[in-house]
């Protein structure tokens, strides 16, 4: 397989100023401090942490929607950072995201079957795709059917569906130009749990049937861990580990980790009592504070001295497992 998205090294921050009148630079929010990872082409890649970690920043940055700060994003081995306006809203076929909010991420005034013609409407306009009326309204049709919205719903306004089906609406609308990646931002967390199902599973069927290639991000692990073949967690911007779905699950390194996969319940009873509840003390940490040390040093439970001095980086554990953590590194400062 080969790589659709390389991120290099991605930094998004945000200044602070102080002052009203003469504005001036008082330091900066590391919203994305510098994170780098591939996704292969038919991968699904998760990201996943707690709110306010920089997960939807990196979304949002991927697409240019966010203004990047540093670093690179190579879509198919082509720079997204560095691309004029132009070139970018070609280059936005070929992915597209999926919001987590599908209330308010939806058009009142629009109907479904035109929230999703939309996206191909504006394209044919640019002169970047040729669909005439009647076909652009075929294939919007289509895929609201594909996403399991029958064509009574067409002509109904986002406010007549209930969540669940305005995800629908808006999956069939992300798929209308024929993405290669989809840039998805917890797609599932605003809906019921019962739904939050048949929505994984109807998006995991689109990726056979459309190869699509995913970047998945959720707080919650045991979705990721479903939906993903390899996790990436995040921590006050910084990627803290990375590794496959199983081996994060079966053997988490980092300390953050195993928190996070400590609050997921286990139905076996057995695993449940080796998997012991990790509080985490305190809530994550202004992105704005100077840290020279770990991100994590704060709340973490296993924390040295160095810890707050060094900043660990991502290294290799073992078999396309990364950490970044001082517990895993070589004592080569002897
Ligand atoms: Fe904890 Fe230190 Fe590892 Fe950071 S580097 S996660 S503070 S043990
Ligand atoms: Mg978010």
């Amino acid at each position: 397989r080969e790589t659709l998205l390389e991120v290099r090294d991605l930094k998004v921050h945000f200044p602070l100023e102080k002052g009203i009148l003469f504005k001036r630079k008082v330091g900066a929010v590391r919203a994305v401090d510098g994170i780098s990872f591939t996704v292969q082409q038919g991968e699904a890649l998760g990201l996943v942490g707690e709110s306010g970690c920089g997960k939807s920043t990196t979304i949002l940055a991927i697409s240019r929607l966010e203004r990047i700060t540093g670093g690179e994003v190579l879509f198919s081995g082509v720079d997204l950072a560095s691309l004029s306006e132009s070139d970018l809203t070609r280059e936005r076929q070929n992915f597209q995201i999926i919001f987590q909010d599908p209330y308010s991420s939806l058009d009142p005034r629009m109907r479904a079957i035109d929230i999703v013609a939309e996206p191909m409407s504006i394209f044919v306009k640019k002169g970047l795709l040729s669909l005439s009326e009647e076909e652009i309204k075929e294939k919007a049709l289509s895929l609201l059917e594909r996403c399991g919205l029958s064509s009574i719903y067409a002509n109904r306004y986002p406010h007549e569906f209930s969540g669940g089906q305005r995800q629908r609406i808006g999956i069939a609308r992300a798929l209308s130009l024929g993405p290669k990646l989809i840039l998805a931002d917890e797609p599932v967390s605003a809906l019921d749990v019962s739904i939050q199902s048949q929505i994984l599973n109807l998006l995991k069927d689109l990726q056979k049937e459309f190869d699509l290639t995913f970047l998945f991000i959720a707080h919650d692990l045991s979705v990721v861990e479903y939906f993903c073949d390899r996790i990436a967690v995040m921590y006050l911007g910084n990627i803290v580990e990375m590794a496959s779905s199983k081996e994060l699950n079966d053997n988490p390194l980092h300390p953050y980790t195993r928190a996070l996969l400590s609050a997921v319940p286990v139905p076996d009873p057995i695993a449940a009592k080796k998997r012991k509840r990790i509080i985490l003390k305190g809530d994550v940490p202004s992105p704005s504070a100077v840290r020279p040390g770990c991100p994590f040093y704060e709340r973490c439970p296993k924390a040295m001295p160095r810890c707050k001095e060094v900043k660990p980086i991502l290294t290799e554990q073992g078999k396309n497992h990364q950490v970044a953590c001082l517990l895993y590194e070589e004592s080569s400062d002897a």
